[in-house]
C-alpha cells in the first residue's frame, strides 16, 4: 500500500510518521517548505516530492493536514494539486480545520473522479499528535470512512463517522466553540482568585475534582497562573477556526453570542503580539487592563 503525505507542520510531521512507525506504511511526503520534508526522511525512512501531485501519484491514500481553506484547495484542485495525479479509487484524508463548505465542495469534486474524501479534523493538540492519541472528527461515505479508518487508528484514540461529507468539521466546531467559552471562563475564574489573594493552585486542586473540573483547568491552570503561553494551540489559529464557526452559525441560524464575544477577546490577545501564543493566553487581557490601570 503506497500513502502520501501533505503539510508537515506541528500536527502533520508527527502525524505521518506515526503512519511508518506504527503502520510500517510506504510514505511520501510533501511540504511547502522542502526543508522540513527533508528533515522528516531523516526522522522516519520514506521519501518527498517536490508538489503535491508528484507525491500522490499512484497512492492508495493522500493525507493532508495544511492550515485553512485556501491552503486545502490549493494542495488538492490547485496547480499541482493531488486531485490530478491520483489513480481511481484512492481516498483523500482531510486532518485541516477547514469549512463544511470546503469539504462538501471538495468531496464532489473528487466523487467525479473517482476518488474518495473524508473531512477528518483533530483535537488533541500537539502533545495529541506526537503521542499518537488525537480525537478524530469525521465527514463521509461509509465506504470511504471504512477504507480510511484503519490507516487513521495509527496515530488516533478515538474516530468516528459522525455524517455525510461536511460532518467531521461541523463536529469540529462545535468542539471550538464548547473550548472558547470554557476557557474564558477559566481565565476569570483564576484571575479573580488571584485578585481575591488566594493560592489558586491549591484551590484548583479541590476545584477540578469537583463540577468545575475540565482538560482546560487540569492542563492549563499553573501556565495561566504563571503568564506563560509559549506553546499549545496559537490564538492565530482559533480566531480561524471561530470564523469558520461564526460564518457557519449564520447559515444555520444558531446563536452563538458568547463564541462571537470570545472571538473579539482573542483579536486582543493578537494586538498584545499574542497570535502565537495558547488559547489559554485570555487570561493575559486581564493582566494587561492591570497594566492600564
Ligand atoms: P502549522 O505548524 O502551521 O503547519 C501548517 C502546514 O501546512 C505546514 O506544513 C505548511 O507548510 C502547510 N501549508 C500551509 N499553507 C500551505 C499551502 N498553501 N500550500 C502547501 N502547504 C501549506 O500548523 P499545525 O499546527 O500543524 O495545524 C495544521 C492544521 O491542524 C490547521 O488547520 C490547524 O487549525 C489544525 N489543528 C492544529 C492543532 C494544534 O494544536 N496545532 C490542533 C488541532 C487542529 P510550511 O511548512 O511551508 O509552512
Amino acid at each position: 500500500m503506497r500513502v502520501a503525505w501533505i503539510g508537515l507542520g506541528v500536527m502533520g510531521f508527527p502525524m505521518a510518521g506515526h503512519l511508518v512507525s506504527r503502520g510500517k506504511l510506504s510514505v511520501t511526503v510533501y511540504n511547502r517548505t522542502a526543508a522540513k520534508a527533508e528533515r522528516w526522511v531523516q526522522n522516519f525512512a520514506g521519501s518527498a516530492a517536490p508538489t503535491p501531485a508528484q507525491a500522490a501519484a499512484g497512492a492508495d491514500f493522500v493525507f493532508a493536514c495544511v492550515g485553512n481553506d485556501d491552503d486545502l484547495r490549493q494542495v488538492t484542485v490547485g496547480p499541482d494539486g493531488a486531485f490530478q495525479t491520483m489513480k481511481s479509487g484512492a481516498v483523500f484524508i482531510d486532518h485541516t480545520t477547514a469549512s463544511a463548505i470546503a469539504a462538501r465542495e471538495l468531496q464532489a469534486m473528487a466523487a467525479s473522479r473517482g476518488l474518495g474524501f473524508v473531512d477528518a479534523p483533530v483535537s488533541g493538540g500537539q502533545a495529541g499528535a506526537e503521542n499518537g492519541v488525537l480525537t478524530v472528527m469525521c465527514g463521509g461515505t461509509q465506504a470511504d470512512y471504512a477504507k480510511a479508518e484503519p490507516l487513521i487508528s495509527h496515530f488516533s484514540r478515538m474516530c468516528k463517522l459522525l455524517g455525510p461529507p461536511g460532518s467531521g468539521q461541523l463536529a469540529k466546531m462545535v468542539n471550538q466553540i464548547a473550548i472558547a467559552g470554557l476557557v474564558q471562563g477559566l481565565a476569570e475564574a483564576v484571575n479573580f482568585g488571584m485578585r481575591a489573594g488566594l493560592d489558586m493552585e491549591a484551590v484548583v486542586e479541590v476545584i477540578s475534582k469537583g463540577a468545575a473540573g475540565s482538560w482546560q483547568m487540569e492542563n492549563r491552570h499553573k501556565t495561566m497562573i504563571q503568564g506563560k503561553f509559549d506553546f499549545g494551540f496559537a490564538a492565530d489559529w482559533m480566531r480561524k477556526d471561530l470564523g469558520i464557526c461564526l460564518d457557519e452559525s449564520r447559515r444555520n441560524g444558531a446563536p452563538l453570542p458568547v463564541t462571537a464575544l470570545v472571538d473579539q477577546f482573542y483579536a486582543e490577545v493578537q494586538k498584545l503580539g499574542g497570535g502565537r501564543w495558547d488559547t489559554s493566553s485570555l487570561i493575559a487581557r486581564f493582566q494587561n487592563l492591570d497594566r492600564k490601570a
